[in-house]
């Protein structure tokens, strides 16, 4: 990532708004701009930043689905680089490993934070988590309100809803199972 050309790339956007360089609120804008974009709002463009850690399932243990939900989404959108954000729900049926359940939140994180399109991002998760963890199957739902759709064009209230199913989660049974369980327990975001 190179913060010099994202520093001047602001600067060049403010010029060409025709701010005034000299308005005491916009003199070290495009520097804090790029120290927000390249030191946290795109960090998930950068080498993953976290190990995720596994356990062996006990022998004998044939635990069912886990869920966690309500994992905080925030992300930007490719088309016009403005945020959505919103809340993911993660699930798998393990084989014969196990994680820890904030390691979820922390994948879910590391992936939302670039510029992406939402599909690309429920799918990287259930992806990752498939590659890593060898489960039976994987369910990724994510629900996030576009900024690009409430604030221009329609104007309108932009919750999407994304899913990315893999293994078992692509079964009947499955598949309904955690669907009810995803959508049973909404919270407001
Ligand atoms: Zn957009």
């Amino acid at each position: 990532m190179d913060y010099q050309k994202v520093k001047q790339g602001f600067s060049l956007v403010l010029e060409g708004l025709g701010i005034d360089p000299n308005d005491p609120h916009f003199l070290e804008t495009s520097e804090r701009t790029a120290r927000a974009w390249t030191n946290e709002l795109c960090v998930g463009l950068i080498k993953e930043n976290f190990t995720l850690t596994t356990f062996p399932l006990d022998s004998g243990d044939h635990p069912g689905m886990i869920v966690l939900q309500h994992i905080p989404v925030r992300s930007l959108c490719a088309h016009h680089l403005l945020p959505f954000t919103g809340e993911a729900t993660v699930a798998y049926i393990p084989n014969e490993k196990l994680c820890g359940l904030s390691k979820l939140s922390r994948v879910v994180n590391f992936f939302a934070r670039k510029p992406q399109v939402q599909e690309h991002l429920t799918s990287d998760v259930a992806v990752y988590l498939q590659e890593k963890l060898e489960p039976q199957g994987v369910g990724v739902i994510v629900k996030a309100k576009h900024m690009c759709m409430e604030l221009r064009g329609v104007e309108h209230s932009g919750l999407m809803t994304t899913s990315s199913l893999l293994g078992t989660f692509l079964e009947v049974p499955v598949r309904s199972e955690f669907m009810a369980l995803a959508h049973a327990n909404h919270s407001s975001f």
